[in-house]
């Protein structure tokens, strides 16, 4: 998941880090299981795998999914796990975690850092890092796993807990759900999940309803030219300059053609021709992110990517056999949608058992692929998906003086504080489904 920004920017009065010390049996049994959690997550932390190489990490989980007596299948949707507990009759709900790491080399100088190295698609070797925070993920899902295996007279229903691959490809959840996620297994009514956040301080609990996360499309445009001499330009079609005319038009896309009231961006990360001064190159490439929420936002612009591309190379003068050729990267991300009503009933039960930690924050631009799981089925499916804060309070207060800048989600240097977001979201996630299941 893409980085959070400004999360809980107003949360500055709070108490961080530290936890009301009222009496709540529920927060007792979390923080006394909290040492072998941390020993947990430090294993995790140092053996990270990259998307849908999570074979390790899916076999350790699975396996204490199993002691604790959950039915669990493994190698759903290539290294998914799923965790079924039937306790009744009542409603369906599912927790989800993911498990890759990034291929990233990690700087953070903790004792557990990661030392691992793989090869992603690239084919490039390369270090491997949890920079995402899925191993405080997994490490809550283990807890609130344990919390409720232990509290079987508590609750209801069917529990669903799952271990996604490749969502940093955005790849896995579709995997799951093509591999039978809904049919092999019983489907949820309520799908919920967490993410640490590394723009606010750890301990607190974010969450925005309705459009949390975008739609993440990669746009890739190749440009064709006609080659030549650089000092003789008027023998040549010059990709160049089409490319550079495509990469300022699309920024009309944004400021002249979409409902400013609606969220997008269009961004050119790359753009790449030619090989020397004095060479016009008969070829120009373009790599463009676009972001947007809408599923119309999205249909508009990418439309509008491949006019606006069409449109320059004719205008430059490029015949009708060599028009830039546009690729949209398939499957894309698509936006992730937290259920209004169900929304409100989960964080009004977390507002409560968090007093003075909980707040609606402000939808990113980033993506998500737990999007999926609710657009597989938008008719039956309720979800949401929260941040837990994740910023040790020193370095939180600091950055708020401006002394020091906060390392995004992604970065080699983002070390959460990870006892406090592991108990927050085990305690949260434990909470939320008890209310859920309620007997
Ligand atoms: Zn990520
Ligand atoms: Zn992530």
């Amino acid at each position: 998941m893409m980085r959070v920004s400004a999360i809980l920017a107003g949360a500055s009065a709070l108490a961080l880090g530290a936890v009301p010390a009222q009496a709540d049996e529920l927060r007792d049994a979390v923080a006394a299981d909290m040492p072998a959690l941390v020993t947990l997550y430090q294993d995790l932390h140092a053996n990270p795998e990259l998307s849908f190489q999570e074979v390790e990490t899916a076999k350790k989980l699975a396996a204490r999914a199993r002691a604790l007596g959950f039915e669990v299948t493994e190698g759903v949707g290539k290294t998914g796990v799923v965790a079924v507990m039937k306790n009744g009759a009542g409603p369906t709900v599912m927790l989800r975690a993911d498990m890759d790491g990034l291929p990233v080399i990690e700087q953070t100088g903790l004792p557990y850092a990661s030392k691992r190295r793989a090869v992603p698609a690239t084919g490039i070797e390369t270090g491997v890092m949890h920079a995402c925070g899925h191993d405080t993920h997994m490490t809550a899902w283990i807890g609130t796993a344990q919390q409720l295996a232990a509290r079987k007279d508590q609750w209801s229903g069917t529990l669903v807990m799952i271990l996604q691959p490749a969502e940093e490809i955005g790849e896995g959840a579709k995997a799951m759900l093509d591999d039978g996620l809904y049919t092999r297994f019983p489907k949820p009514d309520y799908v919920l999940a967490f993410h640490d956040a590394a723009q606010a301080p750890a301990g607190m609990i974010g969450y925005s309803k309705g459009f949390a996360l975008a739609n993440v499309d990669s746009v890739d445009v190749v440009v064709p030219g006609v080659g030549g001499h650089g000092a003789y330009p008027h023998t040549t079609k010059d990709p160049i300059v089409i490319a550079a005319n495509i990469v300022t038009r699309l920024q009309t896309l944004i400021s002249r053609e979409r409902d400013p009231l609606e969220p997008a961006v269009i961004t050119v990360g790359s753009f790449q021709a030619g090989s020397k001064h004095n060479i016009i190159p008969d070829e120009a490439r373009l790599q463009i992110t676009v972001r947007s929420y809408k599923d119309e936002t999205r249909q508009q612009l990418l439309e509008g990517i491949a006019r606006i591309a069409k449109g320059e190379a004719l205008a430059a003068g490029m015949p009708e056999d060599k028009l830039p050729r546009v690729t949209v990267q398939d499957p894309y991300t698509p936006a992730t949608y937290n259920t209004p009503e169900f929304t409100d009933k989960v964080m009004s039960g977390l507002k409560t058992r968090f007093e003075g930690r909980v707040f609606e924050v402000p939808s990113v631009m980033g993506g998500e692929d737990f999007s999926q799981f609710y657009r597989a089925d938008r008719e039956n499916v309720e979800s949401l998906i929260f941040w837990v804060g994740g910023v040790r309070a020193g370095e939180w207060e600091k950055s708020q003086k401006g002394e020091i800048t906060l390392p995004s989600l992604h970065s080699p240097f983002w070390a959460p504080d990870a006892p406090v977001v592991i108990a927050t979201a085990t305690e949260a996630m434990t909470a939320a489904t008890l209310d859920l299941m309620k007997k």
